[in-house]
This record gives C-alpha cells, sequence and structure tokens, in this order.
C-alpha cells in the first residue's frame, strides 16, 4: 500500500464512517480499518460474544481470510469452570480473565465493546447497543457467529431478585463479598443469636457442577480458613451450607457412582442435601420449598442464597428466535449439523455454544433401511462387524459423536439384551432411540462451545480458501454481499459437526470426580484434585493465566485464602 493508503486507513479507524440505514434508519458503521489491515475486501465476519464458543473459533481462524468484528459487553474471556473457585478466593478474579483485545491480535480483528441486541436477517445488519443510555448502530455482516451463551434460568420464581447468581465475574465478585460480610456481622456482639445462625446459612438452589461445586469451595473456605482466625468459636459450629435438588440426587447428569460417592461426601462434611425438593418462593431471608409427595411448606433461612438450576434463552436469542418460524417455541436457536441457523437461506448465520442447539435429521425414522443395508446376510439380526460398518456409515451422514463410534463395543454390548452375539431390529431400534435423544440436545457445556467454536473456524477458513482459489478469485467481489454469491452447496460438501465427549469433572471438596460417559468414572482425593486442575490448566487461552493460576494456587497452599473484605 502507498503511504497515503495507510494514513487513509489510520484515520478512518479513529473516525468510524456512518451512513444511516436499516429498518430503524440507525446509523451503520462501514468501516474499521487500520494499516495492518489486510482484509479490506474480505468478506464481513461479524462474532457475537466472547465467551467459549466464539473465542475457540476465532483462535482458529486464519488470518486474511476475513474482515472480523468481535462484539461483545464484556472486553474479556472468562475460563467459566474455575468460576466457583472466585467467590472464596481460592483464584483471584482476574487470573480468570484473559483480554479479548490479545486473543482477536492474531487475525487482526476489530473489537467493540457494545452488545448486540437484534439481528435484520434481510438487510444483513447486527444491532447493536453502547449501553441504556449509550449509542445504537447497526453492523454489517457477510457472515454472522451469534455466540451469546444463555442467562440462568429463574422458573418465574417469586423473589428471585433476592438470590445471588453465578454465571460472571460480577457474580463471583458480589458473592466473595456476602459471604464476608456475612461472616463479619455474625461476629458483631449486637447481633442476636438468632440472626447470626441465619447469617451463616448459605443456601444453594440447584444440584448441578455448578452448585455442587460453589458449595465444596464455601466449605473448604469455611473450615480451611476461617477457623484460622480470631473468629469466635460459636460461629464455626453454627455455619450451615445446604443444598436444594429437585431430583432425588445431585450430579444428576453424571454417572450414579458419582453422585453417590458426593453425597457421601457431603454427608461426612454435615453439607445439608435436600433431595426431591422444589422451591416455591424466596423471601428477603428464607426460602419456601416443599418436598415431593408433601403437600406442607418447609422454609430455610438463609444469608446467601444461590440460584443455579440451569440455563434460559438471553433476550437476544428469544428475539432471534422469535423472528423466524422455524425458531418458534425452541428453547434454544436451532441450527442444522453444520451449525447453520434453520430459517436463514444463504447459509450466513450460524449459532453456537450455549444459545444454540443443534436438530439433526432423525436417525431412527431411517432404521429400517439401516438395517437392512447392514443386514449383509440376511439373518434378521446384525452381527458385531455387521453393526460396525452401519456405524461408520451412519457417521458420515448423522453427527453421531466419535465417542459412539470409539465405544460401539461397549454399545453393542449393552444393547444385545439377550446376549446372542447379534443385534437385533428392536434393540438396534431402542440403541438409536437413545443416541438420537442424546443427539438433539448436547449439554451446554464449554467443552460442546469449544468443539462448536473449533469446528467453525475450520469450516470458514475452508470457504474461503475454496472461494479464493476456485469460485471468486476476486476477493474484492465479496466486500459488500459476499455471502449471497456464495454456492450454497459448499457448506454442504464439508463434514457435518461431530461432538466428541471427553468427559464431565467437578470439585467436590478436596476430592474432584469425572465421568467419561458410557460407565467409565473416576473418583478420588488429592491425586484427583490435581488431576482435575492440571486439565483446567492445560486448557488456559494464555500463558499469563496459566501463571497467574500457578501463583494462585501456590500462594493458597502457603498463607490460605485471602479473609480481607473490599
Ligand atoms: P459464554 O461463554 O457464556 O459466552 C457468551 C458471550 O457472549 C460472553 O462473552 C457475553 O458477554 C457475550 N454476550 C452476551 N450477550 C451478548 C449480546 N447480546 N451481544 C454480544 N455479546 C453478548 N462447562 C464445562 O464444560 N465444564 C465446566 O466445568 C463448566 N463449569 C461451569 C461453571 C460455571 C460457574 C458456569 C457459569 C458455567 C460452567 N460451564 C462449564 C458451562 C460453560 O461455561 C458454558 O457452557 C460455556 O460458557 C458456553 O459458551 P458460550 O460461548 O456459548 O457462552
Amino acid at each position: 500500500r502507498t503511504e497515503a493508503e495507510v494514513k487513509k486507513h489510520e484515520i478512518s479507524n479513529l473516525t468510524l464512517e456512518f451512513k444511516r440505514g436499516g429498518p430503524k434508519q440507525l446509523p451503520i458503521a462501514s468501516h474499521f480499518t487500520d494499516e495492518k489491515d489486510f482484509s479490506i475486501g474480505k468478506p464481513r465476519l461479524v462474532i457475537l460474544g466472547s465467551g467459549w464458543g466464539a473465542v475457540s473459533l476465532i483462535k482458529e481462524l486464519e488470518k486474511d481470510k476475513y474482515h472480523v468484528t468481535v462484539i461483545s459487553p464484556q472486553n474479556y474471556f472468562l475460563f467459566t469452570p474455575l468460576l466457583p473457585s472466585a467467590t472464596v478466593g481460592t483464584l483471584e478474579a482476574r487470573s480468570l480473565l484473559e483480554p479479548i483485545r490479545g486473543i482477536i491480535k492474531h487475525i487482526c480483528a476489530h473489537y467493540l465493546e457494545a452488545r448486540a441486541t437484534d439481528v435484520c436477517f434481510d438487510e444483513k445488519l447486527v444491532e447493536v447497543s453502547t449501553g441504556p443510555d449509550g449509542d445504537s448502530f447497526y453492523v454489517p455482516y457477510d457472515k454472522l457467529v451469534i455466540a451469546v451463551g444463555s442467562k440462568s434460568i429463574t422458573h418465574g420464581i417469586e423473589g428471585i431478585e433476592h438470590c445471588h447468581f453465578l454465571k460472571t465475574i460480577n457474580d463471583a465478585r458480589a458473592i466473595r463479598k456476602t459471604i464476608m460480610d456475612n461472616i463479619e456481622k455474625a461476629s458483631l456482639p449486637t447481633t442476636s443469636s438468632e440472626e447470626r445462625k441465619r447469617l451463616l446459612s448459605f443456601v444453594v438452589c440447584g444440584g448441578g457442577p455448578t452448585g455442587v461445586e460453589f458449595a465444596a469451595e464455601l466449605y473448604d473456605f469455611l473450615t480451611e480458613d476461617v477457623v484460622k482466625y480470631q473468629f469466635p468459636t460459636v460461629l464455626r459450629k453454627e455455619v450451615q451450607v445446604s443444598i436444594i435438588q429437585g431430583s432425588d440426587h445431585i450430579l444428576n447428569t453424571y454417572d450414579k457412582k458419582i453422585s453417590d460417592f458426593a453425597e457421601k461426601k457431603f454427608k461426612r462434611d454435615n453439607i445439608n442435601v435436600i433431595t426431591n425438593a422444589r422451591v416455591q418462593k424466596v423471601k428477603e431471608d428464607h426460602i419456601i420449598y416443599k418436598k415431593k409427595n408433601e403437600d406442607e411448606e418447609r422454609e430455610l433461612k438463609y444469608g446467601l442464597c444461590l440460584w443455579s438450576t440451569g440455563i434460559a434463552m438471553s433476550s437476544l436469542t428469544k428475539k432471534i428466535s422469535e423472528k423466524l418460524p422455524e425458531q418458534k417455541n425452541m428453547r434454544a436457536l436451532v441450527t442444522d449439523n453444520r451449525l447453520r441457523l434453520m430459517g436463514i437461506p444463504d447459509s450466513s448465520v450460524y449459532a453456537i455454544g450455549d444459545c444454540s442447539t443443534v436438530k439433526n435429521p432423525k436417525l431412527v425414522e431411517n432404521l429400517m433401511k439401516f438395517f437392512t443395508d447392514a443386514d449383509v446376510d440376511n439373518s434378521g439380526a446384525l452381527s458385531y462387524a455387521e453393526f460396525q460398518a452401519m456405524a461408520k456409515k451412519i457417521s458420515r451422514k448423522y453427527p453421531i459423536t466419535a465417542d459412539h463410534l470409539k465405544k460401539a463395543n461397549i454399545l453393542f454390548a449393552t444393547y444385545d439384551k439377550n446376549k446372542s452375539g447379534t443385534l437385533e431390529l428392536d434393540e438396534l431400534h431402542a440403541m438409536l432411540d437413545d443416541i438420537d435423544k442424546r443427539l438433539t440436545s448436547l449439554p451446554a457445556t464449554a467443552q460442546v462451545a469449544h468443539q462448536q467454536g473449533k469446528y467453525l473456524a475450520k469450516k470458514l477458513n475452508k470457504l474461503a480458501l475454496e472461494r479464493s482459489t476456485a469460485i471468486f478469485p476476486s476477493s474484492t467481489d465479496y466486500s459488500v454481499d459476499g455471502a449471497e454469491k456464495e454456492n450454497p452447496d459448499m457448506d454442504d460438501r464439508l463434514e457435518p459437526f461431530n461432538y466428541a465427549h471427553l468427559g464431565s469433572l467437578a470439585y467436590i471438596g478436596n476430592s474432584a470426580v469425572a465421568d467419561f460417559g458410557t460407565g467409565y468414572t473416576w473418583t478420588g482425593g488429592w491425586s484427583a484434585v490435581y488431576l482435575w486442575r492440571s486439565i483446567y490448566f492445560s486448557e488456559q487461552v494464555s500463558l499469563r493465566t496459566r501463571v497467574l493460576l500457578a501463583l494462585d494456587w501456590t500462594k493458597g497452599s502457603i498463607f490460605g485464602r485471602d479473609i480481607s473484605k473490599f
């Protein structure tokens, strides 16, 4: 580029050029460039979010393939699996954050600290707001990736505003402050014994991994650190941690062995696990709940109540789903198995992570055809070899996970109920039915979001390559309406998304558990905790956060957690 051109780009980066348009006649941000930007004239890829899905996509995207703009109200990536550790100071909040500007550097992307409030699919514009009293404008796209995550589900419970949530770093900070507030208030001579008991009662609604890990971290903090300091002895005796769980076990998405192990551990630690219980109302200082098959309402006083019972659609996701007939009445944005948003015909919009769910063509509907094709010797049942060949064939067409394929022998044995060494039609039916159900609802986890982001990046890289080499050699063809010119079959020719479940982990207080799926579990004490830590250590997005984590863990083991309130 000439010096003059570089200067112009420098200036245009400082003064965004705006024209008006779109349904609301808002300004359209038309220019985000700087002197290092060689992606001008490339398709505009807009990514909404800076969480697990968005970051794994950005990390795998190749430079100069797209003109990338990332929009998120958080200018950092948050490592959520360790968030419970930040509520009691096992880890410092900053050790879980990585600035998004550092992550997007390698692709010379642009970051806007703003929230997407709507998407106009016809005009290919994202409506963006910089805050409640801020500006609104449109950002145009050729390709859009929606990775905005979810919010906590509240089930319309009255009084939910009295509860804490644990989704963001500010949530963790607020919890840490409330815990210390309560402990200090409970130690005042002016506090009555009844009030002291209330302040020291910590209630967790929801016995899933987040609720369980928070309860475990809190218990560790209270028993390992608070006791070391000059707090009244009575206070130590009156601390109570309770978990209220709707079903009959905590960690009920894990193998039963793990739930049992965690429940036994919590019983030993005197953590009060109340199962088969539904919260009816939350009052300012107590919750009202009912046990299954009981009419009588029970009360539990609390000084801090954490609400962690699952996830729901964010306002943007809801708005999008109401706009598209294909998305109506769904619990998340529905995509096909190539992660394209259903209802958008030109493959220009993708959705990944917690805000989305993958819809699969029904495996079970094609069962008879699979079975007859696979039964080569026409015996009316499938031998293991026939079954294996069929599984491979199906996996090319449907997003059967690599995990299913790897464990084909276990699946075969599990569903071969009469142990005949062959699978009969009804046995195969039961198996596909189970697989199908699991496939249509991938868990809302970092693992899924990460794999989807990675998959999408690889695909977008390939699409850009094919586009530049074969179909549209001139990159400038894509500056405005590139996606419309794209060959719609191109995406179809690439592999569908295939989720490989690598296992689920949970920290349960000086011990950890792991469920690797199909019956493989691991439970243990400190050795498991070190494994748990090393897995998360290796998954960090930067060397910086690795160093911070190592320092926090070392500091904690030498000096204990910091109990200062600020
Ligand atoms: P997120 O990571 O939530 O990212 C969403 C992003 O979108 C955020 O950057 C947000 O600021 C941004 N955003 C929101 N609204 C907008 C908008 N309107 N416009 C633009 N940007 C927007 N999963 C596991 O696999 N293992 C675990 O151990 C585990 N532990 C967890 C512990 C806790 C406490 C929590 C809360 C979650 C845990 N999860 C775990 C789940 C995991 O964090 C989520 O599944 C994962 O974060 C989903 O990734 P995502 O990219 O869809 O959403």
